[in-house]
């Protein structure tokens, strides 16, 4: 992996290890929130969060009605394409 970089205040580092609370909602909305402009603003991090997401998913089969609406728009939001 090339060095870390900082986007939006955090480094690549602080968000990986944020992960999966953050695919849980269970981070702070002020938490959330750097973490998702990080992923926007990432490449790296962005399309490791898509497949983590997608891996989780589908490990748990989470009916997706499990996860808070603006969970799923952030997300949404989150991830190119
Ligand atoms: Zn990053």
């Amino acid at each position: 992996m090339e060095s870390e970089r900082i986007v939006a205040g955090l480094h690549c580092g602080e968000v990986l290890a944020d992960l999966s609370e953050h695919l849980d909602g269970r981070l702070s909305f002020d938490r959330a929130e750097r973490i998702d402009e990080h992923l926007a603003g990432c490449a790296e991090c962005g399309r490791l969060f898509g497949e983590v997401t997608a891996a989780v998913r589908a490990l748990r089969q989470l009916p997706d009605e499990l996860l808070p609406p603006e969970v799923e728009e952030r997300l949404a939001e989150a991830l190119p394409g």
